[in-house]
């Protein structure tokens, strides 16, 4: 167990510990996660996890890949989701770590669903989601008063690979100053025209972050009217989100991790003088 000045869960066997990861940098695991590393038998992870997290694991755990690899089609939910439940009734400790947090965009409530309807008892622990630490990483607030009072995550792809239909792209533009978009590089081309058609401003800044934090982030700085042609030539590796709206124009003022290499930030864009 981990030693911390105040009480930590203990592990018990037969039970399910489902555990946001964070976008990347180890540091920003929380205690429960580490304390559940410390002492899960088996780690069943997804391929958005830093593998530098692993090493937190239990001497001697078992760990095991649930994620895509090589171009190989992926394991299906339910065949994970089954697993766990299989692995559960071995009596051992599983932890279930997925890239973020599990319960944004992240499918951890099919597999949690899965285990009470199977009685397996389970724990959930928050992760930062990429597009709240992502965003920091960037230098970029999700939200800034002088901006927006509303922020919304969305995801770009839906189950086919597809923009998600039925989605109110529209009513999205109109209502959101700032859009936080997952999965969205695919299907840029698709998701700037409706964003567009729907009265966004072809001027509106807006940010391609790649690997948040890791030692491979690079953000692209772009706006809504250049982004296809920009992405295309920058070609992004994933994981990268998407954040559309003025708060993009903070970063020149907060890239904290740019300054640590020497960028100068810029007075406070928004400081009426
Ligand atoms: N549960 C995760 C999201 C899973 S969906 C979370 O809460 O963060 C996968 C998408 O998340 C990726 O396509 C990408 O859009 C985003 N993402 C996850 N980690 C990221 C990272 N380190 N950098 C940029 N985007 C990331």
């Amino acid at each position: 167990m981990l030693t911390v000045p105040f009480d930590m869960p203990t592990f018990e066997p037969g039970w399910v510990w489902l555990v946001g990861a964070g976008p990347g940098d180890p540091g920003l695991l929380s205690l429960h996660a580490l304390n559940g590393l410390a002492q899960a038998d088996v780690v069943v992870y997804d391929a958005l996890v830093d593998k530098r997290i692993l090493a937190a694991a239990k001497p001697g755990a078992e760990l095991i890949y649930a994620g895509k690899r090589g171009g190989k089609p992926s394991p299906k939910q339910d065949d994970i989701s089954q697993r766990l439940v299989t692995l559960a009734r071995s009596q051992r400790r599983i932890l279930r770590l997925k890239g973020g947090d599990p319960f944004v965009f992240g499918r951890g409530g099919e597999e949690a669903l899965a285990l009470v309807a199977a009685g397996i008892p389970f724990r959930l622990v928050p992760g930062i989601t990429a597009g709240i630490g992502g965003l920091a990483y960037a230098g970029i607030p999700a939200t800034h008063r002088d901006v927006n009072a509303a922020v919304t995550f969305v995801t770009g792809h839906q189950a086919g690979g597809n923009v998600p239909e039925h989605l109110d792209w529209a009513a999205l533009a109109k209502g959101s100053p700032v859009l936080v978009i997952y999965m969205a590089v695919q299907n840029l081309p698709a998701i700037v025209e409706k964003l567009l058609a729907a009265g966004r401003s072809p001027d509106e800044p807006m940010a391609i972050i790649s690997k948040a934090s890791t030692p491979d982030q690079s953000v692209l700085e772009t706006t809504l009217g250049n982004c296809v042609t920009d992405c295309a030539a920058a070609n992004p590796p994933p994981p990268a989100m998407v954040v559309i709206g003025r708060v993009v124009e903070l970063r020149a003022s907060l890239d904290w991790l740019g300054a640590l290499d020497g960028r100068k930030l810029l007075p406070d864009p928004f400081k009426k003088t």
